[in-house]
């Protein structure tokens, strides 16, 4: 296996690599480190994102950079303040043990003063938005004459936010003789345009299949009517408790509506799109990084800077308008090797954008069906379950317990456990038990290339008790039960992992082999346990009767005070006035089990 070392980095940087904990290079890395070491060149590398574009020409520009001189040598340019930030960040990381480097961003939002008084200590490596550099430029605070090395980082993000013209006049500032490198995740013709423009001969490296989004992420749509988004979107959130998701909205209207919608429901939601504030979005950015926000509702623009690793879902409210923005969206998820699901709500006409989508994404998509309210019901009561199992007891309870347990006189056990558990069960049931079925009738026949008809016939759902807790993802989950029981590559699919169980279903053919396998399976000492499912909504769209239009409920954690206020309040209000309905939550329930 190739190490960093032998890609001919200098010692001090790869202390700075083992300090970080990286162990052995990306490919990307791998490829391009050694190309930039060891000449002068230009570079174009392809590479979706996550695979650690950041550190391929972060290592190599600090090892070329000349110490002694304090002139700024290297200029990165990228799409957003937060990337911005980001990359000075890391790069302030690998020149840990680099005397004199200094490494400075300049984005738009902040005092532009502070930032001048910055480049004139000597700043050899700036980062830099394009807007605000062009600025700079423009106000002689900044010179980029002499630069040795111009990084585009996320090519083809900065031209699909229309930074072209300020790009071209920032490269006319600088030398010809520099070397530029390029790095994009995708190759639109805007990029070939300006690799054709700027560059010389550059030379070319892809990682993976151009385009291709990670081959981590599972992707996976379900197609509702039109006016359904909103509450597929909660039905989403709803089956997964432990959801830490961004959602993709195409406006920013649209993206504040769902906010709103979400938070008014009681779930942790939080809305970043560019009619915000600088002060407001970095409040938004912190809440989710915090994982305070569990549902960050976003335009495209506004997410670019998004780089947080544990995103489970990615969920496409709507589709982008560019189907190559998908990429983008979806590689938000499945980061740094994990794993992770990108979602899209589409309507029956959209059903033909999922086939485009494939094409540029080379992976097929599954064709899901919502989970029927009783399934929710279901994980929910497990997860509840679970929650309980896990928590720890507080010893200030002690106190009280005399008197509590003078309330709860004559109830034995099994009542007790019914007891607490339809306590959040009922609350479920009640508004789901009136719900309708939302997935659009025949919707998953359309899709012939689907793995798995989310409707066929036969398929058996079953819950397992190992889930994410146990490690698993439903890559490896799916491994698992396939290896131990057996079976062959397609007989288990719909693997949904949940943090302390999960579900997955199989054809009829196999149920018992599965279920023989997993009786009295013992693992590290622990059973492993599969049951067949009680409520086969994932095996297909079954119907659940009654109209009624669909009442929310919610999701919440204690913590966050900020987005917490106005939702309290509105539910409070909500309690007064319907008393029955799903949505009623007070202040004291609050746990993360909603
Ligand atoms: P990209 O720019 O391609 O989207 P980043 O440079 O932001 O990706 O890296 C993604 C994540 O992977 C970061 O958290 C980074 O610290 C981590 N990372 C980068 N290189 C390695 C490596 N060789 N080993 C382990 N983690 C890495
Ligand atoms: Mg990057």
């Amino acid at each position: 296996m190739t190490t960093f070392k032998a890609l001919g980095l200098q010692q001090s940087l790869l202390d700075a690599v083992n300090d970080l904990g990286f162990e052995t290079p990306s490919e990307v890395q791998e490829k391009a480190i050694p190309i930039l070491l060891e000449a002068e060149t230009d570079l174009v590398a392809l590479a979706q994102t996550g695979t650690g574009k950041t550190a391929a020409f972060g290592f190599p520009l600090i090892q070329k950079i000349d110490r002694e001189s304090r002139t700024t040598q290297g200029l990165i340019l990228s799409p957003t303040r937060e990337l911005c930030l980001q990359i000075t960040n890391e790069l302030q990381l690998y020149s840990k043990y680099e005397k004199h480097i200094n490494v400075v961003a300049i984005y738009g939002g902040a005092s532009i003063t502070e930032q001048a008084r910055q480049i004139k200590r000597g700043a050899q490596i700036v980062v830099a938005t394009p807007g605000r550099m062009k600025d700079m430029i423009g106000r002689g605070l900044v010179d980029i004459s002499k630069i040795d090395y111009c990084i585009l980082d996320e090519a083809d993000e900065m031209l699909n936010m229309g930074f072209f013209e300020d790009i071209k006049d920032i490269l006319s500032n600088t030398p010809n003789e520099k070397s530029t490198w390029l790095f994009s995740a995708t190759m639109p013709k805007e990029v070939s345009i300006i690799a054709k423009k700027f560059m010389h001969s550059p030379k070319e490296i892809t990682v993976g299949a151009k385009n291709s989004g990670a081959t981590t992420v599972q992707h996976e749509y379900y197609t509702v009517g039109g006016r359904d988004r909103s509450p597929a979107l909660k039905r989403l959130a709803d089956t997964n408790p432990d959801i830490f998701s961004v959602v993709f909205c195409r406006t920013k209207r649209d993206t504040q509506k769902v906010a709103e919608k979400l938070i008014e429901d009681g779930y942790n939601a939080g809305a970043l799109h560019g009619d915000l504030s600088q002060n407001q979005r970095d409040l938004v950015m912190s809440a989710f990084r915090k994982k305070q926000i569990q549902m960050l509702v976003a335009t495209d623009v506004a997410a670019r800077g998004i780089d947080v690793d544990d995103i489970t879902h990615v969920i496409n409210y709507q589709l982008p308008d560019e189907i190559e923005t998908y990429t983008h969206r979806s590689g938000r998820t499945g980061r740094a090797g994990k794993s992770g699901i990108s979602m899209v709500i589409i309507t029956r006409s959209e059903q033909r954008k999922i086939k485009s989508i494939e094409k540029i994404i080379k992976q097929e998509f599954v064709a899901k069906s919502l989970p029927t309210g009783m399934e929710i019901c279901e994980i929910q009561l497990y997860h509840l379950a679970n929650k309980i199992k896990d928590t720890k007891i507080n010893p200030e309870v002690d106190s009280f317990l005399p008197a509590i347990n003078d309330v709860l006189q004559g109830l034995d056990r099994d009542e007790l456990i019914k007891k607490i558990v339809s306590v959040e069960f009922t609350r479920f049931y009640n508004y789901y038990n009136k719900t309708k079925d939302l997935n659009s009738i025949g919707a998953s026949n359309d899709h012939e290339g689907g793995s798995y008809d989310s409707s066929a016939s036969g398929a058996v759902r079953y819950f397992i008790n190992v889930g994410e807790k146990d490690g698993y993802d439903w890559m490896s989950l799916k491994d698992f039960i396939r290896d131990t029981a057996g079976l062959g590559k397609e007989d288990i699919f719909k693997v949904d992992v949940k943090d302390s169980f999960s579900f997955f279903n199989s054809e009829s053919g196999v149920s018992d082999q599965i279920l023989a396998t997993f009786k009295d399976l013992k693992i590290d000492g622990r059973f492993v346990n599969v049951e067949v499912s009680k409520n086969p909504g994932g095996a297909g769209g079954r119907k659940r009767g009654g109209p009624g239009g669909p009442k929310s409920r919610g999701k919440r954690k204690e913590k966050n005070k900020d987005f917490d206020r106005p939702r309290s309040r509105k539910r409070d209000r909500g309690n007064s006035s319907a008393p029955n309905s799903g949505k009623r939550r007070s202040k004291k329930r609050k746990g993360d089990f909603f």
